[in-house]
C-alpha cells in the first residue's frame, strides 16, 4: 500500500517533469527515415479504420451483458487492500483518458479523440463492474467530466488537457503520453500486485486496448514526421508495439462490445 502510493507519487513526479521538459522531436529516426510517406499514409488510414471499428461495436454507455457475464464468470476471491486500491485508481485512471480525449475531440476536427474516448469509457466501464462485483463504492459516482476524486490524476488532467490546447501536434504527443503511462501502470499491477483472476484478466484487456490506442496516435505522429520517446515503459517495448499490428476483439466475449 505504501509502496504503491510512493511509486504512484513518484510516476506523478516524473510526467509533470516530462510534460514540461519533454516535446516531440521533430528530427526523424533511423526507422522513421526509411518509412515512406506512402507508408505513413497507409498506416495513418489503417490505424483510423481499426479504431473507428472498435468505437462502433460499443454500442451502449453501460456495459453490454456478456462483459458483465464474463467478469461474473469468475469466482469471488478476497481482495487485498492493494488490489482494491488497484481497482479504484484505474477506474479513475481509464475516466482520465476518456475525459481528456473528450476535451480534445472537442477542439480538434480529429476523429481518433472520439473513437478512442470511446474505448476508455468501455474501459472505465469494466472497472466500475469489478468495484460493484466487490461492493465497493464507485470513486467515480455520479462523475463530472474533468473532476477526479484522486489529486494525483486531477493534476494529470489539468496538465494534459493544457498541453494539448498549445496545438494538434501537442496534442497527439499528449494521447501518446497518456497511453504510454497507462501501458506501464497496468503492467505493472499484472506483474506485482494482482492475483484475482478477474481482475487479473480485466487489466490484460485494458493493456491490449492501451497498445492499440498506442499504435494509433504513433501513425499520427508519425504522418507528422514526429518522433514520441516512451517515458514509462522502455523503448524496447514501445518500438514492439508500435511495429506489431493492430489487435483484433474485445476479449471478454464474441459479443459486440
Ligand atoms: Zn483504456
Ligand atoms: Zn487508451
Amino acid at each position: 500500500m505504501e509502496n504503491y502510493l510512493r511509486n504512484l507519487a513518484l510516476s506523478t513526479a516524473a510526467l509533470l517533469t516530462m510534460l514540461v521538459f519533454v516535446q516531440c522531436q521533430k528530427t526523424a529516426s533511423p526507422a522513421e527515415s526509411a518509412a515512406s510517406a506512402t507508408e505513413k499514409t497507409d498506416r495513418l488510414n489503417s490505424a483510423e479504420q481499426a479504431a473507428a471499428a472498435d468505437a462502433s461495436l460499443i454500442l451502449t454507455d453501460s456495459l453490454p451483458a456478456c462483459v458483465h457475464d464474463k467478469i461474473y464468470s469468475m469466482p469471488v476471491e478476497p481482495l487485498s487492500d492493494t488490489e482494491r486500491n488497484v481497482l479504484e485508481f484505474v477506474r479513475e485512471e481509464e475516466l482520465l483518458a476518456h475525459d481528456v480525449y473528450v476535451f480534445l475531440g472537442a477542439h480538434y476536427n480529429l476523429p481518433i479523440f472520439k473513437h478512442i474516448a470511446k474505448s476508455e469509457r468501455f474501459h472505465a466501464n469494466v472497472m466500475l463492474a469489478l468495484l460493484q462485483k466487490y461492493a465497493l463504492a464507485d470513486p467515480a459516482e455520479n462523475h463530472q467530466e474533468g473532476v477526479f476524486a484522486n489529486s494525483d490524476i486531477q493534476l494529470l488532467y489539468n496538465q494534459f488537457t493544457e498541453q494539448g490546447l498549445l496545438s494538434l501536434e501537442d496534442a497527439l504527443t499528449v494521447g501518446e503520453t497518456i497511453e504510454d503511462f497507462d501501458i506501464a501502470d497496468l503492467v505493472a499491477h499484472l506483474d506485482g500486485d494482482v492475483d484475482n483472476a478477474d481482475l487479473g484478466f480485466s487489466l490484460e484487456q485494458l493493456t491490449k486496448g492501451s497498445r492499440n490506442h498506442l499504435r494509433a496516435f504513433y501513425a499520427h505522429l508519425s504522418f507528422r514526421n514526429l518522433t514520441y520517446t516512451p517515458q514509462y515503459i522502455s523503448q524496447e517495448m514501445y518500438d514492439q508495439i508500435v511495429a506489431s499490428p493492430w489487435e483484433t476483439g474485445n476479449g471478454f466475449c464474441d459479443c459486440a462490445m
